[in-house]
């Protein structure tokens, strides 16, 4: 039976002294790049959501987060700064290759997701691809090499890494499954699985799902390292 994240101890909410910003209120008193600083400014984006306060401050650290919050709460920009930032602080460029993925369930929330990254990331010099289907698989294989960072639905991005010559997710640094719960009532068990094992161990993780069933359980425990919980269910 799904089961809601609201018993899973707030850890993000002990006040950790190393986490000096860990109260920050505002996108600009976070410790990010000037350049998603005015991405973000740039977008009107301006005030924290609840599940921004609670998850940014942990996985700007680097730390594996599984995040619940239910749909509107902003749960997009909390994967997309630490992905940014991540990246930033590699000094990772567009020569580096694929640095970054996100796995949504479905192309319009892929889509979304692309939107709100061209927005944020913008001032950076990185480049950003979708990988939804819908395209011929030939125009998208011209064009996948050498993105900084995909989002991808899971059946078209393991079609790439099946069939697309030179492909290459060694290097990679951060994985989001999005809305984690849907990509597995999908059906996309056994990809996502295939997926993740192509995918270098080293790697921060990002696991967000309204729902934590035995199956969102089994996904966390596959992908996740000593995750830190992270759950919001009212707007404070
Ligand atoms: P979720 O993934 O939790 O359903 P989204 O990330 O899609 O939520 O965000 C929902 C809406 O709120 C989007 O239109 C997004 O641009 C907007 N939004 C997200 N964070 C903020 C914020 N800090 N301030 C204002 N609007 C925000
Ligand atoms: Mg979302």
């Amino acid at each position: 039976a799904a089961q809601s994240f609201s018993e899973v101890p707030l850890r993000a909410a002990q006040g950790t002294a190393s986490l000096s910003y860990a109260a920050a209120k505002r996108f600009d008193e976070l410790p990010i790049s000037q350049y998603t600083k005015d991405g973000l400014k740039e977008a009107d984006f301006v005030t924290l959501t609840a599940i921004q306060r609670a998850a940014l401050p942990q996985a700007l650290c680097g730390r594996d987060i599984l995040g619940a919050a239910k749909t509107g709460s902003g749960k997009t920009l909390a994967f997309l700064i630490p992905a940014l930032e991540k990246l930033y602080r590699l000094h990772w460029s567009r020569l580096d290759g694929l640095g970054a993925l996100v796995i949504s369930p479905t192309r319009e929330l892929a889509l979304q997701i692309f939107d709100e990254l061209t927005k944020v990331g913008k001032r950076h010099d990185f480049s950003a691809g979708l990988l939804i289907g819908g395209k011929k698989v030939k125009e998208e294989q011209e064009r996948v090499n050498g993105m900084t960072i995909l989002i991808c639905t899971p059946g078209r991005l393991l079609q790439h890494m099946d069939e697309t010559p030179g492909f290459d997710c060694s290097k990679l640094e951060v994985l989001v499954l999005d809305e984690a719960d849907r990509i597995l009532d999908m059906g996309f068990s056994a990809s996502v699985n295939a997926i993740i094992r192509n995918l270098p161990k080293h790697r921060q993780t990002m696991l967000f799902s309204a729902t934590q069933t035995k199956s969102v359980k089994d996904l966390a425990r596959l992908s996740l390292k000593d995750p830190e919980y992270i759950a919001v269910h009212a707007e404070a």
